[in-house]
This record gives structure tokens, C-alpha cells and sequence, in this order.
């Protein structure tokens, strides 16, 4: 049911300072860059490998990744797993007692269809469902 690990995402302060060392040093290709308005987060995609790298840059204080780095700093805040029919693995979760954050899958960067588990009931990782068309 899980395809592989699609991507991970890291909460950065300024996708300026941080994208040098993931493009000029590591040498990983900016498959590119968005906003998420729902979310308040700018978006740069970076291919490694069979997997992405997703640097995450709040917009404005309300986002979710400022609060993040707000409270833990900066660093890796979730590990996206691909999926294909991404609502009945959100029953199977809810159905097995898994808490989820969002029941019904909304629209993340990239065209892809997210929905995230609650930490509390994963161990503290935030996982992330991620399904593309
Ligand atoms: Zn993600």
C-alpha cells in the first residue's frame, strides 16, 4: 500500500539562505518552486535520488512552519509516504485508531492530493499520505 518514501520535508527560515548548499554543494536539481496559500508556505522541490527533498519557507507568522521553527527551530518536519488511493488509506488509519489531521485529503504543492497523520499517534513523526495523478 505504501509505494516508497515520496518525499521529506525540512522547515527552513529563508529558501534563499538554505537552497545554496542543496543545489551548489549537494548538487541536487530544483525541480521547482511554489506557494501553498492554504498552507502559507513557499515551496522548492529538490530531486535525491528515487526521492524529494521538500524545503518548506513560511509566508507570513500564521503558517504552520513558523510556528514549527518557532518551537523546534529549523530541520526535518515530515516524511511523506506516496500512496495510491489515498482516501481508503486514510479509513484503514482511522479504522486501526490512527488519529489523522485531515480526514478528507486536501491539495499540497506539486498537484498532489495530502493528508497528514496526527503526531500523537505515530511516535512523534509526522507522516504525510501523498498521492499523484
Ligand atoms: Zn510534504
Amino acid at each position: 500500500m505504501i509505494k516508497k518514501v515520496d518525499h521529506i520535508g525540512i522547515a527552513v527560515q529563508s529558501l534563499e539562505s538554505a537552497l545554496p548548499f542543496y543545489t551548489d554543494i549537494l548538487k541536487l536539481p530544483l525541480l521547482g518552486m511554489e506557494e501553498v496559500e492554504s498552507e502559507q508556505v513557499k515551496v522548492a522541490f529538490l530531486q535525491a535520488g528515487e526521492t524529494k527533498l521538500e524545503l518548506l519557507e513560511p509566508m507570513s507568522k500564521d503558517s504552520p512552519i513558523a510556528k514549527y521553527i518557532e518551537k523546534r527551530g529549523e530541520g526535518i518536519h515530515h516524511v511523506a509516504l506516496g500512496v495510491d488511493s489515498i482516501q481508503e488509506r486514510i479509513n484503514e488509519m482511522r479504522e486501526n485508531g490512527i488519529r489523522m489531521i485531515h480526514e478528507v485529503p486536501k491539495q499540497g504543492a506539486g498537484g498532489a492530493q495530502v493528508a497528514f497523520m496526527h503526531p500523537k499517534a505515530t511516535g512523534s513523526v509526522l507522516y504525510e499520505f501523498c498521492e499523484k495523478k
